[in-house]
């Protein structure tokens, strides 16, 4: 434990992780731009190779930029340790990497990011790993896909597109029940506004792409062990209990204990699968966090004002958001997200699918493209984008129909985020 864990979360936000340099004394983080790492003598070389001492080698498996970053996730989420990657799907990648065998099985909800959706159903089908999924909204549904070949469960605590609230406390009850981690994919409500670790997390997953880094300027991931599953307690995790012959019949959770399971990430599924972050995305990512309290607080004031202009207005035919009274997520918004709602959510327009296309058109101040978690305003219609390859009948059921839109509220002023989309409108 790092002593910034006495601190408060703003405090941790732009301190976590960072030291002025030693070299230099240069306050801010730098960029290491570099691949490799020189070695003291030939025994400390050979003690990193070993992992008999943490070190540098090569910027693939770890490099002191993408350090910070990761120190100071793994703070902000309380967990024991975090590792980067290149994206949000590598990070989840890795995740599956470390805890699956060909055969296994893993619970995914159907309410998911549509990227992870394909992710799971398709490719990983590639490696031998099944996805099997439930509904969020009926936890016997999880319950239900446990066998013996289950390996995890795999929820979103706010669900993209947004609107939709997990109720973390509930499944982390079947996952333990089951003897596997409850892993959450934390993208859209981010450590400010959900703390899952507090409800049964035992590894968490963000797209940093989206509000970490805050700015819409780079792409990047990063896993975090909660430190909080027992990985010796059973066979089902080959990677991280049984002698591992790359690393001399090394036993990573004997060894490593509380942080093993990011240890097996780092030193396995990166160090092989490859997909680390560049230096430089993680300095930017690492600055953008600095602000995130801040940011995150503007967004979700900013969400709740906008859904209120469009709950009272004749052309829109419903608005989702939890942060309204009315919504049937608001209970557990309050649970789960006592500082907001967050920034992403739908609303449906009367005129249906045109109306959908002549706004987006029509917008000027928001931006019509496929991201979220960005400083500036952003909409797009499902529809006849990131949907448009489903039946009508599956458009629906995805929460993507005709007349949806789906909207990530900047911090631009308010006002000119509503007049923007009451012009357009
Ligand atoms: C964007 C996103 C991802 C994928 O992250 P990338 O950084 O784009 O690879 C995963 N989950 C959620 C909730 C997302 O919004």
């Amino acid at each position: 434990m790092t002593e910034e864990n006495n601190h408060k979360f703003a405090t941790m936000a732009i301190h976590a992780g960072a030291a002025p340099d030693e070299a230099t004394g240069a306050r801010a983080t730098p960029i290491y731009q570099t691949t490799s790492f020189v070695f003291d003598d030939a025994e400390h070389a050979s003690q990193l190779f070993h992992l008999e001492a943490f070190g540098n080698i090569y910027s693939r498996i770890m490099n002191p930029t993408q350090n910070v970053l990761e120190e100071r996730v793994a703070a902000l989420e309380g967990g024991t340790a975090a590792l980067a990657t290149a994206s949000g799907h590598s990070a989840q990648l890795i995740v599956l990497h470390t805890l699956m065998e060909t055969g296994d099985e893993f619970i995914a909800a159907k309410q998911l990011y549509g990227g992870s959706i394909n992710q799971f159903g398709h490719s990983f089908k590639k490696f031998g790993w099944t996805a099997r999924f439930a509904d969020i909204d009926d936890p016997s549904s999880f319950e239900a896909l446990v066998n013996e070949k289950t390996r995890a469960i795999f929820v979103e605590s706010i669900a993209n597109p947004g609107g939709v609230i997990t109720d973390l406390d509930a499944i982390s009850v079947i996952a333990k029940k089951a003897g596997v981690p409850l892993i959450v994919d934390n993208t859209l409500a981010t450590p400010y506004l959900c703390q899952p670790k507090q409800h049964g997390a035992d590894i968490i997953v963000h797209s940093m792409t989206k509000f970490l880094g805050g700015h819409g300027n780079s792409v990047g991931g990063v896993l975090v062990d909660c430190g909080t599953f027992d990985w010796m307690a059973s066979d089902k995790f080959k990677s991280i209990s049984t002698p591992c012959e790359s690393y001399g019949g090394m036993v990573f959770g004997e060894v490593f204990g509380p942080i093993a399971f990011a240890i097996s990430c780092r030193v396995l599924g990166l160090r092989d699968l490859g997909p680390c972050i560049s230096p430089f995305n993680a300095f930017l990512i690492a600055t953008g966090m600095e602000t995130l309290p801040l940011r995150i607080k503007q967004h979700s004031e900013n969400a709740l004002q906008v859904a209120r202009f469009l709950s009272a207005h004749e052309k829109v035919s419903f608005v989702s958001y939890a942060g309204l009274p009315d919504n049937a997520y608001h209970e557990r918004a309050k649970k789960y997200c006592p500082r907001g709602a967050g920034a992403v959510f739908t609303f449906g327009l009367k005129g249906g699918y045109d109306a959908g296309v002549k706004l987006v058109n029509s917008v000027e101040l928001f931006s019509h493209l496929a991201n979220v978690g960005d400083t500036r305003s952003l909409i797009i219609h499902p529809a006849s984008t990131t949907h448009s390859q489903l039946t009508a009948e599956e458009r629906k059921a995805a929460g993507a129909g005709d007349d949806v839109i789906r909207l990530s509220i900047g911090i631009e002023d308010a006002l000119d985020i509503i007049a923007d989309l009451e012009k357009a409108i």
